[in-house]
């Protein structure tokens, strides 16, 4: 039967593909295919997995003292029982042999299939048992994580290597041992197809990939993987989440409740990126319909493509600037393929994370920056200074961190400068690494959600003493300007004050919104009235941006909204002349501004400050003046 899907649409496009359920606690298993001549040692490390807790439950067993309760043994029984039991290990191996999917990603596609079948149960105690298969699978993905993928493959057993996984017994733990002394895959970030693999894969189905929730860390394992879009119950549109998925560029779906329950494993679903519309096994007329809006919306695709080399001037000659947001230095590619003129924003958080607490010290850091400078090829580069904390936490757990995570409301609290201020040392620590980079190549500094004057000394002294060190230590380092972001309403309100001890300023309207609203901008309960268009939000953006070119300093806006062409023109009616997006929103704000006049658009900036509902009044207008 076919239904839709309701929620937020994150980016653009249609994606069509086989359902993949992943739930939020295992999103972080790698998610990778196999060659098709790697399928019996991937059944192998499954046999291994499977063999080890098996021992380890036997163990157990053995230990028990005897006043333990009668039940504890006969759960451990249960469990041995789940083992070898025929829908956990063999469905797991047809996931591998005829999907091609990874050891871990076979184990977790089929424990959402027999979850679904738990759920589905009358008899309560029946549904229960979820829960044992839930532990059991657990174990083995711990397992798993100690057994590398391409290690020695232990002798088959007869009748063929996979069989061994159904009950053969095998060769012994020691050889789980052996292989487990090659290099272990990391914890995270194997969600990634090895081009290879991908390629020798039989099947063609693309794949979408379905969760009740997926953290912004883990989304970030998710760039270049095997899926092809996305759908998650929950997020808003400037969730950091949703964030990271737009700078994937593939069709997303947030918000969208009851997604991942009404979805099943295997499903063909269409996500519609444009409306935030899912559609679930649709009929194939459906269906040939949204084949065909993918077709229009990849030649649309190609044809913004052949812009990238335009620059980016309007029909009066105002030069506009073109930035490019990324994640990870990686991402610097993309922005120059774009046409992007430079990085407006580098997000450093996502470096500090999927690291297992351990943080990046000043050389990695310096190696991450200097590898994006000289990616971008004289072209200038702004690295923001680390924003963790609200919806980017990280994992370590120290003095501040543990103090963050008990915080009442983490928006409001220890997050982006405050946590750096926090940790002198640490910001000390990633400033030395942004000077450092600084000599390879134009380095801006930007820091994020200022708010008070006593963070905006903190910050110049900080910045000074960083120097002072890496003098002392003979480092080289280059000149950096300093900017602020703009981004909580008391720097909007007194931006002439704050202009004047910065040298540039770029407005995070996410945030601004989110600050000015009151709406948490990750919370789907509230995204109706997280609302750009709010007069509010409108006034706070002419403002900075008017104060700035009397001042005479640079202004940017690097939020989303700088990458939604539905305010381009309102943007450059206020003056605006830079504006930092996923780079795959560089083609289509170029479009824009490529036709519009600016001296045509002061009714437009009149609607839009002094209507009650700027969004649909300046629509109008826009269809007037055929902008
Ligand atoms: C913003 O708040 O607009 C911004 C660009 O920063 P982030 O989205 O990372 O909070
Ligand atoms: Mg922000």
């Amino acid at each position: 039967m076919s239904i839709q899907v309701f929620g937020i649409q994150v980016s653009r496009g249609v994606a069509i593909g086989r359902a993949v359920l992943v739930a939020s606690s295992r999103v972080d298993v790698a998610h990778y295919y196999i060659a098709a001549a790697d399928v019996p040692q991937e059944i192998e490390r499954l046999r291994l997995a499977r063999n080890a807790v098996a021992d380890e439950l036997e163990v157990l067993k053995v230990d028990m003292p005897p006043e333990a309760p009668h039940e504890l043994a006969a759960l451990l029984d249960v469990h041995l029982m789940l083992l070898h039991d025929e829908t956990v290990i063999a469905a797991t191996k047809n996931w591998v042999r005829e999907r091609h999917y990874n050891a871990e990603w076979a184990l977790s596609a089929q424990l959402e299939v027999l979850a679904r079948q738990f759920d589905e149960m009358e008899d309560p105690y029946l549904r229960e048992r979820k829960a044992d298969v839930e532990q059991v699978v657990e174990r083995m993905l711990r397992e798993l994580t100690q057994i590398a993928p391409g290690a020695p493959t232990a002798p088959p057993a007869a009748p063929g290597p996979s069989a061994s996984v159904d009950g053969g017994a095998g060769p012994n733990r020691a050889a789980g041992l052996a292989s487990a002394a090659a290099p272990a895959p990391a914890r995270r970030g194997a969600a990634v197809a090895t081009p290879a693999a991908a390629r020798d894969f039989a099947g063609e189905d693309p794949l979408v990939l379905v969760a009740a929730d997926v953290a912004p860390a883990d989304m970030l394992q998710f760039k270049r993987s095997v899926f092809t879009g996305f759908v998650t119950d929950v997020g808003g549109r400037t969730s950091h989440t949703a964030i990271v998925a737009r700078s994937m560029d593939i069709p997303a779906v947030v918000g969208a409740r009851e997604a991942s329950r009404l979805i099943r494993q295997d499903d063909w679903v269409v996500i519609d990126g444009d409306a935030g519309v899912v559609v679930v096994n649709p009929p194939p007329i459906v269906l040939e319909e949204y084949r065909f809006r993918q077709r229009q919306s990849e030649l649309e695709r190609a044809r913004l493509g052949r812009l990238r080399n335009t620059p980016a001037v309007t029909l009066d000659g105002q030069a506009v600037e073109l930035l490019a947001n990324i994640e990870l230095p990686g991402d610097a590619d993309a922005a120059l393929a774009a046409g992007a003129m430079g990085v407006g924003l580098f997000r450093t958080e996502f470096l500090f994370m999927n690291r297992d607490g351990a943080l990046p010290d000043e050389d990695e850091q310096y190696e991450a920056y200097r590898e994006a400078v000289q990616a971008m090829r004289g072209l200038p580069v702004t690295i923001r200074t680390v924003d963790v904390g609200a919806d980017k936490p990280l994992e370590r757990v120290g003095a501040a961190e543990a103090r963050h995570d008990h915080g009442l409301n983490p928006a409001l609290g220890l997050r982006a400068i405050r946590w750096s201020l926090a940790e002198p040392g640490m910001f000390r620590q990633q400033l030395r690494a942004m000077l450092r980079a600084a000599a390879h190549g134009p380095v801006q500094v930007l820091v994020p959600m200022v708010a008070h004057f006593s963070e905006i000394h903190a910050i110049h002294e900080a910045i000074l003493r960083a120097r002072q060190q890496l003098s002392d230590a003979g480092k080289a380092q280059g000149a950096v300007t300093v900017g602020a972001m703009i981004e909580v309403p008391a720097a909007a309100v007194v931006i002439s004050r704050f202009l004047r001890h910065f040298d540039f300023v770029s407005i995070g309207t996410n945030d601004l919104i989110q600050y000015t609203l009151a709406i948490d901008r990750a919370d789907e309960a509230v995204s109706h009235l997280y609302d750009p268009w709010h007069p509010a939000v409108l006034a706070l953006l002419q403002q900075v941006i008017a104060a700035a070119a009397t001042a005479g300093k640079p202004v940017s806006v690097c939020g989303e909204m700088a990458g939604d062409p539905a305010f381009t023109e309102l943007l450059l009616s206020f003056g605006l002349r830079s504006f930092s997006m996923h780079p795959s929103c560089v083609a289509e704000v170029k479009q824009r501004v490529l036709r519009t006049d600016t001296r045509q658009l002061a009714e437009l900036q009149r609607t839009a400050l002094d209507a009650d509902a700027p969004e649909a009044e300046t629509r109008a207008v826009r269809g007037r003046l055929r902008l």
